[in-house]
């Protein structure tokens, strides 16, 4: 299907850090607990590290303990597409963004709140744009 950007493999790799490529272009899964924003409290906008595109929003982040970024829902339902991923010898829902393709990571049932959702999201993929105003401590 048509992305908003397109770029050539070559491309991808020029634009992307080494781990960044592997994550969003094929999608490998960094090891739990070394991403950096794992445990990130910071208010801002968690943007698509590959594209750009507002992916999700601090205030739907939680503290999952699986070791990964965990939100509860996407900025926007249209900013990430879910599919079937049956890679690995599992069944599991992949998080893509929606503009890029690139791989984000995956979507479980078992999230608290009203979503009951647990998009778990691949550091590396994402890029905090911290809110603007006086910070804490
Ligand atoms: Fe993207």
């Amino acid at each position: 299907m048509a992305r908003r950007v397109e770029l050539t493999d070559a491309e991808w790799r020029q634009r992307l850090s080494p781990e960044q490529y592997a994550v969003l272009r094929q999608q490998a899964t960094e090891r739990a607990f070394t991403g950096a924003y794992t445990d990130t409290e910071e208010p801002g906008v968690y943007r698509c590290a590959g594209c750009g595109a507002e992916l999700f929003r601090s205030d739907a982040k939680f503290h999952s303990g699986s070791g990964w970024p965990s939100f509860v829902e996407p900025a926007e339902l249209e900013a990430v597409e879910v599919r079937i991923d049956r890679s690995n010898g599992m069944v599991r829902e992949e998080v893509v963004c929606a503009a890029c393709g690139g791989h984000l990571g995956h979507v479980f049932d078992d999230g608290p709140g009203p979503t009951g959702k647990r998009f778990c999201i691949n550091s590396c993929a994402l890029e905090l744009d911290a809110a603007d105003g006086p910070t804490s401590g």
